[in-house]
């Protein structure tokens, strides 16, 4: 299986792999599997910088510790570029998400739908399996409605979206209506900055919550 899954890295090899018959679960990474807020906290203090979580997002919110300066915009996507390629195998996975993919595998086919630069996808792949999470990852770039609907088309009903970011469910709703959208943060400081998301059907913050629902799902 593992080979299998390491072989799968675009979309065409993904779709050629789901079982249409299956329902499917696209799921995000940082924020839903991984603790992407805690470790890119400690990688900026490592570099000068320190992120302040008053609000959900990053560029505003990050800060030069010597002057107290906000960093700028470019200054954000730069330290963020550099996050990826200096941490991107080394991020925590969030309690009970492996345990609980590896339960509802059972009946649906999970694929992991990350916006993780594309030099990176390997090594983040790689992470995840040593973490449990060893299924065929899609790096995309930017809005996820079209990668939904594309992999949604391939599979049967229902078809899962999971992810911290509302303009992305706004995106699936956009594109592929009919696929359930759940809005999940996993990070306990970060959930209460931010409400459920308008175009989500639902809002989870825990695994063992998330996998009681999609269990349901199938039966409804
Ligand atoms: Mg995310």
């Amino acid at each position: 299986m593992a080979d299998l899954v390491t072989a799968m890295t675009t979309m065409e090899d993904i779709i050629a792999n789901l079982t249409p018959e299956r329902p499917l679960l696209m799921v995000d990474a940082d924020e839903v599997l991984l603790q992407f807020v805690a470790r890119l906290e400690r990688f900026l203090l490592d570099v000068g910088y320190e992120l302040r979580l008053e609000s959900f997002r990053l560029s505003g919110n990050i800060f030069d510790q010597a002057s107290g300066d906000r960093a700028d915009a470019a200054t954000c996507k730069g330290l963020i570029a550099r996050f990826f390629d200096d941490c991107v195998d080394d991020i925590g996975a969030v309690e009970g998400a492996a345990e609980a993919l590896a339960a509802l595998s059972e009946h649906y086919q999970p694929v992991i739908l990350t916006n993780v630069p594309k030099r990176c996808r390997a090594r983040r792949q790689a992470s995840l399996a040593t973490l449990g999470l060893d299924y065929p990852v899609l790096a995309n770039a930017g809005e996820k409605g079209p990668a939904a609907k594309r992999l949604a088309s391939a599979a049967a009903h229902p078809a899962v979206f999971i992810d911290d970011l509302p303009p992305q469910h706004a995106s699936v709703a956009a594109h592929a209506p009919h696929v359930h959208r759940v809005h999940f943060v996993a990070d306990p400081r970060l959930g209460p900055l931010l409400p459920k998301a308008e175009h989500a059907h639902i809002r989870l913050d825990d695994w063992p919550a998330l996998q009681l629902h999609l269990t349901d799902l199938l039966s409804s």
